[in-house]
């Protein structure tokens, strides 16, 4: 598969904006009691004003959600017409962009950069994982 670099990292930014600014939207980067933005930008030279643990463990619910989705294959609550697992998966994702944008990061490009960097790699083909020590999942 040929990689489209721009397209991938235009997908990865509208999605960054749409998450990010509905979260935005809804207060979540505001300090409710003092009315501070709490976004940031320069990471890492500057202190998060926001936990990024915290952000970060609010991502791994979402995934421990899609495995107790699958694990008993359950529909999910909100949207009956979707597997919990698709719909916990989403929230994985749209946690992530939201905190992207939270914090400035370039996830997008990073994905661009990732998947291109992941085509070249020699332990990720299937004679390299069929090797004595290779990366059987
Ligand atoms: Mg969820």
């Amino acid at each position: 598969m040929k990689l489209d670099i721009q397209t991938i990292i235009t997908a990865g930014r509208d999605l960054q904006f749409f998450c990010h600014g509905q979260a935005r939207e809804n207060g979540w980067w505001t300090d409710i009691t003092t009315g501070q933005d709490l976004t940031s930008k320069g990471y890492p030279k500057i202190n998060p004003t926001k936990n990024v643990g915290e952000l970060l463990a609010l991502v791994h619910s979402e995934v421990s959600e899609a495995m107790e989705g699958h694990r008993k294959l359950l529909m999910d609550d909100k949207l009956p017409n979707r597997t919990m697992l698709e719909v916990e998966l989403a929230d994985a994702v749209i946690r992530i962009f939201d905190m992207s944008g939270g914090l400035g990061l370039d996830v997008a490009g990073a994905i661009a950069d990732k998947l291109e960097f992941n085509a070249s790699r020699q332990d990720h083909r299937v004679e390299s994982r069929r090797a004595v020590g290779g990366k059987k999942f």
